[in-house]
């Protein structure tokens, strides 16, 4: 898999490339982490990025010509013969979860784009972009750590990136419920004794307890994910 990310503030991508599970996916050429600098992009002396808001208004909007023509150099135009999945970081996009993770971990090329100060031009998105994409309900002040969120939420489901794939198949979300309570040793710590069903070593109980644990946690937290809403829930 190949991502681009366009910012203007690269140094805050580059770290992470290089640490953890997706710095050993990029030393491993599985995953191919691109960093772009949006100023490269401009054609002034300043290599301006921003404007001042059309109608007025507090702040800097960002201009269209330098995001679009970095976009269209890594992607293509926008239309059907664009191989690469175009998404701009935003707090007004499609609410990332596991399931949609799951299918941009199926894509070879994600070109992500990092928004600053109050935003992009609404003719990027019109023209280059194909999806907007949020991390939850609060404003950030760019779409760097977004995008940091998205690629470590994608990419640890790219084959080979985890050590062992079994990891993903039981954890939160991906089977529609919470993942249950684990323990490590020691055995008993400050009291707290690790279940017994999890060091009898049979097999089978270890998976029926940690089904139901599962099942448990998921209709005391979050009930919405059974399919039953909270009211009911509470009752
Ligand atoms: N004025 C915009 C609005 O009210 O919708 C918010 C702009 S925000 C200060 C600057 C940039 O941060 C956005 O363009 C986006 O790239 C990023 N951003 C902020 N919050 C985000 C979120 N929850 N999810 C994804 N990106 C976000």
């Amino acid at each position: 898999m190949r991502i681009d990310v366009i910012t203007i503030f690269p140094g805050l991508i580059e770290p992470f490339r290089t640490t953890s599970l997706l710095g050993a996916a990029c030393r491993d050429g599985i995953v191919e982490l691109v960093v772009h600098d949006l100023r490269e992009f401009t054609k002034d002396r300043h290599r301006t990025v921003d404007d001042t808001p059309y109608g007025g208004g507090p702040g800097m909007v960002m201009r269209p010509e330098p995001l679009i023509e970095a976009i269209e150099a890594l992607a293509g135009p926008k239309g059907e013969t664009r191989k690469a999945r175009v998404l701009l970081l935003s707090p007004q996009g499609r609410r990332l979860d596991q399931g949609w993770a799951q299918e941009l971990a199926r894509e070879e090329h994600l070109v992500l784009v990092c928004g600053r100060y109050e935003g992009v031009d609404q003719r990027v998105i019109e023209i280059a972009v194909d999806e907007e994409v949020s991390i939850g309900d609060y404003v950030l002040a760019g779409g760097e750590l977004p995008a940091l969120v998205l690629i470590e939420a994608v990419t640890r489901l790219v084959p080979g990136v985890m050590g062992n794939p079994e990891s993903a198949e039981a954890e939160s979300f991906q089977t529609g419920m919470l993942e249950g309570p684990q323990f490590t040793r020691p055995a008993e710590y400050r009291g707290i004794e690790v279940p017994a069903v999890l060091r009898s070593g049979d097999h089978q109980a270890i998976a029926r307890w940690r089904a139901e644990q599962a099942h448990a946690v998921t209709k005391r937290r979050r009930p919405d994910l059974l399919g039953r809403g909270r009211g009911e829930e509470e009752r």
